[in-house]
């Protein structure tokens, strides 16, 4: 079981998608306790974006395929064929493992 999450930067409009596997370090926190324990800066121009973390909220939904623009998302909802796996990829960046 992996959360993701998704940030992105309102100055160069880059988003960055974060993956962490359930685990006693990560995996029980709550969003608030995650930006606090983690840092995040962007890709593109090293601004902070750790109050920018929005968890992704996928929901299986057969009859939307999934598209570019699902894979473009910088939002924390998803309704889509992938049930959230593709949602943001195109900012696939961070990996924490558990
Ligand atoms: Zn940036
Ligand atoms: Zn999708
Ligand atoms: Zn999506």
């Amino acid at each position: 079981m992996t959360n993701t999450y998704i940030a992105r930067c309102k100055t160069c409009k880059t988003a960055t998608r974060i993956h962490i596997a359930q685990s006693e370090d990560y995996g029980h926190l709550n969003l608030q306790d995650l930006q606090d324990r983690l840092r995040l800066h962007c890709v593109a121009c090293h601004r902070d974006l750790t109050r920018s973390i929005v968890k992704v909220d996928g929901r299986f939904w057969a009859e939307t395929n999934c598209t570019s623009r699902c894979r473009n998302a910088t939002g924390a909802d998803c309704t889509c064929s992938c049930g959230g796996d593709e949602h943001g990829a195109t900012w696939d960046g961070i990996f924490i493992a558990a």
